[in-house]
């Protein structure tokens, strides 16, 4: 081999040079920037032909700079979501604290599998969890839990453990016969199904209960579930509880589950349910748990102290639950993947847990700490810890506190303002949080008659097809005729959650993750709705 060209390679690959590496980085950073005075893009043409055509690389050794051109038309072709019109769905513009946070985990590049290969990296995790926990748990004495790749993955750990609880041993044996369901709301999240099938429960076997007009799991409905599982001999590995559906914000009754399973459980002598609670979305209302209203340090409007009130109240019941899905990358404004399994008792972790035998590639690691002898995943990105830590502490809890009730307040003006249509009809009006559900129809029509009649049943199947299509005949329309640089961008979903005598209800919707959103930019959506 030629030494000379060997070395002048892990020079330019392997050396740091902080100079070089500034440069690129402030490029990088001033494409970013440049969004600013752009609308937010459509799509941008993708090329997937001469993606799939041109797959060749270099063949000399390069630079930096080359590095940097491989990657930077797809850089450039990427939407940050910075712009405050972007209310599509649950995903914000990244904050910059979590930006300090992820950066510096990639120039340390630890994996969180064990001790050994992510030294202090690994107590940050465990820092990071014990805080999220606190603020989730409230007053907790044991609570554990790892970062994962996604809220689902996190599901996925929950509805793990809820199969070891029921059939002890699954993990080596396998289901041995026993025939196994898990429970989740009609307005849970699609990752519901890619956990039951890939646990191998199979999709056929999450069981969706419907929800009521709050969005909520119908708890009577669940009574009349498990007593018609149990009585066929049929075991329930866990309930997924949803803290905040993805569309509309619906939050289950988790206290009232876990009554309920509790009891029923016993009742049938069969070993009771794990209760995960998937606050994906939901959990950054916890930000406001502690917020003393009576004193109103932040000076709140009556509106926002009321709203504020509200999510107190339902973030109680999260302390009910055995393990919580949380995706700071949501609402935390966290860098993927930063999504966190929490259980309140550490003790819990033993359902996962594997024995050095079991792993010999991890021959010296410590059963008792290294995540690698009960996480599905082996490396893990220590992303997570990095953006959580440097954003909740670099924010502060009043910093969040603001952003919370900002997100509330905003979706609170947007329902408050579409109520005065009589053409529109706000669906998801008793939910408290970032996102608003609604229909908007031709002038003309009772908004509000039509839904009543809709949900009891007593529209034709011509009158349900001529609404749905003309809630999103009137969406598409605002699409073609917007303004890109004043209209927000809209979401649209098909189902949003409550399915009254199994009929899906369409809605428009926006979610308010974006701190820069103005009060015009809502307003505005009003308007444009009115144009229509
Ligand atoms: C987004 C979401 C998930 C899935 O999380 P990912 O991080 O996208 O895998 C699960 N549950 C709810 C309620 C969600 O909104």
């Amino acid at each position: 081999m030629d030494r000379q060209k060997y070395s002048e390679l892990v020079n330019t690959f392997f050396e740091w040079h902080p100079e070089d590496l500034s440069l690129i980085f402030s490029e990088l950073l001033s494409a970013v920037v440049a969004e600013r005075s752009l609308t937010p893009a459509d799509i941008m043409s993708q090329n997937y032909e001469t993606a799939r055509a041109n797959p060749e690389i270099n063949n000399r050794p390069g630079n930096l700079k080359d590095a940097r051109d491989a990657v930077f038309p797809y850089f450039w072709g990427t939407d940050s979501w910075n712009n405050p019109l972007h209310l599509e769905n649950v995903k914000g513009p990244a904050n910059q604290a979590s930006l300090i946070g992820a950066i510096a985990c990639l120039l340390k590049n630890p994996n969180l599998c064990t001790d050994r290969y992510s030294q202090r990296s690994n107590e940050l995790e465990i820092k990071a969890i014990t805080a999220l926990a606190n603020l989730i748990y409230y007053h907790t004495d044991d609570p554990s839990g790892v970062f994962t790749i996604g809220g689902t993955i996190s599901n996925l750990y929950g509805g793990r453990i809820g199969i070891e609880r029921v059939v002890p041993g699954a993990m080596q044996f396998g289901l041995q016969g026993q025939r196994l369901v898990g429970i989740c709301s009609e307005a849970g999240h699609y990752s519901n199904q890619t956990v039951a099938g890939w646990l191998g429960l199979g999709i056929r076997n999450l069981i969706a209960i419907p929800t009521d007009q709050h969005l909520s799991m119908r708890l009577d409905l669940l009574a009349e579930k498990l007593d018609e599982l149990y009585r066929d001999g049929i075991l329930v590995a866990y309930i997924c509880a949803t803290f905040g559906t993805t569309d509309g914000f619906g939050i289950d009754d988790i206290e009232g589950i876990r009554k309920l399973i509790d009891e029923t459980s016993a009742r049938y002598s069969v070993p009771r349910p794990q209760l995960h609670v998937d606050a994906a979305v939901g959990w950054a209302t916890v930000m406001l748990s502690d917020y003393d209203c009576q004193q109103n340090p932040l000076a709140f409007t009556s509106e926002t102290l009321e709203l504020t009130r509200r999510v107190q109240e339902k973030n109680i019941g999260l302390r009910a639950a055995d393990s919580v899905t949380i995706d700071f990358h949501k609402m935390g404004r966290g860098h993927y993947p930063s999504s966190a399994f929490i259980v309140n008792r550490r003790d819990d972790l033993k359902y996962l847990t594997r024995s050095v035998a079991d792993t010999p590639y991890f021959s010296d690691a410590d059963v008792r700490r290294d995540p690698a002898m009960f996480t599905l995943e082996c490396s893990r990105p220590g992303i997570g810890p990095y953006s959580v830590m440097a954003s909740l502490d670099g924010i502060g809890l009043t910093g969040w506190q603001m952003l919370v009730a900002r997100s509330l307040e905003m979706a609170h003006r947007l329902k408050q303002k579409l109520s005065e249509l009589e053409h529109c009809k706000v669906l998801n009006q008793t939910t408290c949080g970032p996102t608003v559900n609604w229909w908007v129809l031709p002038k003309g029509r009772n908004a509000e008659e039509i839904y009543q009649k809709w949900i009891h049943n007593q529209l034709s199947e011509g009158q349900l097809t001529v609404f749905r299509r003309e809630i999103r005949q009137l969406f598409d329309k605002r699409l073609k005729t917007m303004n890109p640089a004043l209209d927000a961008r809209l979401g649209f979903t098909t189902s949003y959650g409550f399915r009254p005598h199994r009929l899906e209800i369409p809605a428009w919707k926006a979610v308010f993750f974006n701190p820069r959103t103005t009060d015009e930019i809502i307003d505005r959506i009003v308007e444009s709705i009115a144009e229509l």
